[in-house]
Formats: structure tokens, C-alpha cells, sequence
């Protein structure tokens, strides 16, 4: 039971990528990620789970890191939509850590912190790890923006919008089943 989630990316799927963000100034919400999160936000838990090795490479701080997630709940909460958490994993690629995507750590977190219907949630993202976290996971996964990734998503996006449209016919498909 409980209610559905979707877990996003966050760089390159909510806001522009830019390799290390170091502060909030430097976070650009993409525009399409508005009003489908308006939406969303309204049947699920948003969940941002999101790799920040920049933290162990000494390129911010974890101070930094809340700023720029203070910045992102607000622009996202100002128009109308909500972010119910971000879970980030600050290691390096080799630590062997339990939380770097692909790997499912920030998922279970998010399970424990929250009643989840994982059959009807979602995990969205731009990268290969995020749809290889899905597979191990279990989750549905749509893949937004980005380049053709080797691991076959479930579904394609070119926008948020479309990721928008496909929760909807597949909400659509299991209420006629
Ligand atoms: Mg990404």
C-alpha cells in the first residue's frame, strides 16, 4: 500500500547539467519541469535521488549542497509543485558506498522514510545509472533528455512533458486492467 513515487535525477533531468554545481547560483531548472511536477506532485512522493561525489572531491560542501536543494525545493514549491525529499550520495565512484547510483541504497532510504507503493512508481533520469538502478530496483524507468543508453529503459522522453503524458497513459493502462 501507500502511495507511488517517482525518484529523479537531478542533474541533467531537473536542472541544466553543469559538471560539479558548486552553488546555487549555478542551478538552472529546466522550464518543462514545472507544471508536470505541479501535477505529479499531487498523486506522489517527488524524490530526488541524485550522486554528489563533488562533496568527497572537496569541490563544496555540504552546506552548499543544502543551498542549492533549499533553491530547487523553492523555485519547484513557488510554482506550485512540491519536492518531499533528496536523498544525495557524497562518496567517491570507489568506495564500494551502498548509496552511489546505479546502485539502490538512496531507494531503500527512501522506502524506510516513507510508505511507498513501489509497483506503481517511477524512477526518471538522463544517465544509464539511473535506469540501471531502476532494473535492480524494480522499478519502472523513463528515460529524459540525455543520450541512447545500452540499458533499454522502459520508456523514452524527449521532455518532461512527455514523461508527464507517459505516467499518465500508464496510470490509465493499470486502472482498465
Ligand atoms: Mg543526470
Amino acid at each position: 500500500m501507500g502511495k507511488p513515487a517517482l525518484f529523479i535525477d537531478r542533474d541533467g533531468t531537473i536542472n541544466r547539467d553543469c559538471p560539479y554545481c558548486k552553488s546555487a547560483d549555478e542551478i538552472s531548472i529546466y522550464d518543462d519541469v514545472y507544471d508536470p511536477i505541479k501535477e505529479l506532485s499531487k498523486r506522489y512522493y517527488i524524490i530526488i535521488v541524485t550522486n554528489q561525489s563533488g562533496i568527497a572531491r572537496g569541490y563544496f560542501t555540504e552546506k552548499d549542497l543544502a543551498l542549492m536543494h533549499e533553491k530547487i525545493k523553492r523555485e519547484i514549491g513557488t510554482r506550485g509543485g512540491r519536492i518531499d525529499a533528496i536523498y544525495y550520495c557524497p562518496h567517491m565512484p570507489d568506495t564500494g558506498c551502498r548509496c552511489r547510483k546505479p546502485k539502490t541504497g538512496m531507494l531503500e532510504d527512501a522506502k524506510r522514510d516513507f510508505e511507498i507503493d513501489i509497483n506503481k512508481s517511477f524512477v526518471i533520469g538522463d544517465a544509464e545509472i539511473d535506469i540501471e538502478m531502476a532494473k535492480y530496483a524494480g522499478v519502472r524507468s523513463i528515460k529524459v533528455r540525455g543520450t541512447k543508453t545500452e540499458i533499454k529503459p522502459d520508456f523514452t522522453a524527449d521532455t518532461f512533458s512527455e514523461v508527464l503524458s507517459i505516467i499518465r497513459s500508464q496510470e490509465k493502462a493499470t486502472t482498465e486492467l
